[in-house]
């Protein structure tokens, strides 16, 4: 999509995966006059609700990637877990941004070492394809540490927490391709979230501090505090130059670890993400619209922070069905309910963004 005019009103724009990041994604592009047709298998496909067209087809699905390709002026995805071969399926020159960067971001081990050539740090970390290579690993990084499957993992999913080398001798290797990283001691995690245009041009949202519970993340706060806007510049320069080395147009999220001792970089994500979603209100142009803005071509907006805290928590589960409380709370609350139909333990059903002209908020 390099070398072509900015895509005109009214053109359509593809976009691989149903979930809330599509739905966000595409109501930002409705805004701005285009059309979105979505893909994703059979599902909860809560984007299908925002697009005009929505094919539920499997990935493999070769024949119906092609009739939706040929819909399509420009084609995206919400979602980092799209097979190789079904964006493969799509010609080349409609998709932003460049494949090469899901192919990075869907193995752990080679996004680490992708980062590690541009001068990241990490945890330290063992590739693990057997039992074997498991207890060498745990000999070779110590514990505790984190056993996660090198690919389609989410949210915590895929994961094993290993406190001793006691407890490692009862986790049975799960037989499919992981990484064993040792357990990093960080004060706070924060993300690095940027836009990239077509031309080159880089820029950052304000980097929230993000709180996990088992994997998941449920809060964003900004500021996000000193020591990670200490460390913020440094994490910002491995984003760059990430996106730069990828050739990338749109948005990329890379997610760090704030040490004693710098940043550690934990993983990245090709897509807009879940601790950008403050930025729908708390930002000049928010991280779905200038993802879309870059992918047609259009000139990004900016991303500078509009108010002095802003404080951002995922609503998880049942708590959506009482969600609309939120709405009577002082402070005029940003309220997000994603329109997925089961409320099921442990999933993202919406988000709330309260913004302040003051700076004071709460830990969940
Ligand atoms: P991930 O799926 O790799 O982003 O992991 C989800 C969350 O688990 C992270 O955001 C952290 O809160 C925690 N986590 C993952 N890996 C590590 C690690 N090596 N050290 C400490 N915490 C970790």
């Amino acid at each position: 999509m390099n070398d072509t005019a900015p895509l005109t009103p009214g053109s359509t724009i593809g976009i691989l995966g149903g979930g809330q990041l599509g739905r966000m994604l595409a109501m930002a592009a409705v805004q701005l006059g285009y059309r979105c047709i979505g893909y994703a298998p059979a599902g909860d496909n809560v984007a299908a609700d925002v697009c005009t067209d929505f094919f539920e087809n499997g990935w493999g699905d070769k024949a119906a990637l092609a009739a939706f390709a040929s819909q399509c002026d420009v084609v995206t995805w919400e979602f980092e877990n799209v097979p190789l071969s079904a964006v493969e399926a799509i010609p080349a020159d409609l998709l932003a941004p460049d494949p090469r960067a899901l192919e990075v971001a869907q193995d752990r081990l080679s996004e680490k070492r992708f980062v590690e050539e541009l001068g990241a740090r990490c945890a330290p970390y063992a590739r693990v394809d057997s039992e074997d290579d498991f207890a060498r690993a745990i000999d070779r990084v110590g514990t505790p540490g984190i056993l996660k499957t090198a690919r389609d993992g989410y949210d915590g999913k895929g994961q094993w927490r290993i406190a001793s080398a006691h407890e490692a001798e009862g986790v049975r290797f799960p037989g499919r391709p992981c990484i064993y990283e040792g357990m990093v001691e960080f004060e706070t995690e924060f993300s690095v979230i940027l836009v990239r245009g077509r031309e080159g041009t880089v820029h950052f949202w304000d980097s929230s501090a993000n709180t996990h519970e088992g994997g998941m993340l449920v809060q964003s706060l900004l500021p996000a505090g000193p020591l990670v806007e200490a460390q913020v510049e440094k994490a910002r320069d491995i984003a760059r130059q990430t996106a730069n080395a990828l050739g990338y147009i749109g948005v990329l999220t890379l997610e760090f670890f704030a040490t004693k001792s710098g940043p550690v970089f934990n993983e990245m994500a090709p897509r807009v993400h879940n601790s950008g979603h403050w930025t729908i209100e708390g930002a000049a142009t928010s991280q779905f619209e200038n993802h879309i803005r870059a992918v047609c071509g259009l000139p990004l907006g900016g991303t500078e922070t509009r108010f002095a805290s802003i404080d951002m928590r995922n609503i998880v589960g049942e708590d959506a069905l009482t969600a609309h409380t939120i709405l009577s709370e002082p402070g005029e609350p940003h309220l997000h309910l994603y329109g997925k139909r089961e409320a099921r333990d442990g999933r993202k059903m919406g988000h709330v963004t309260r913004v302040s002209h003051g700076v004071s908020h709460e830990k969940p």
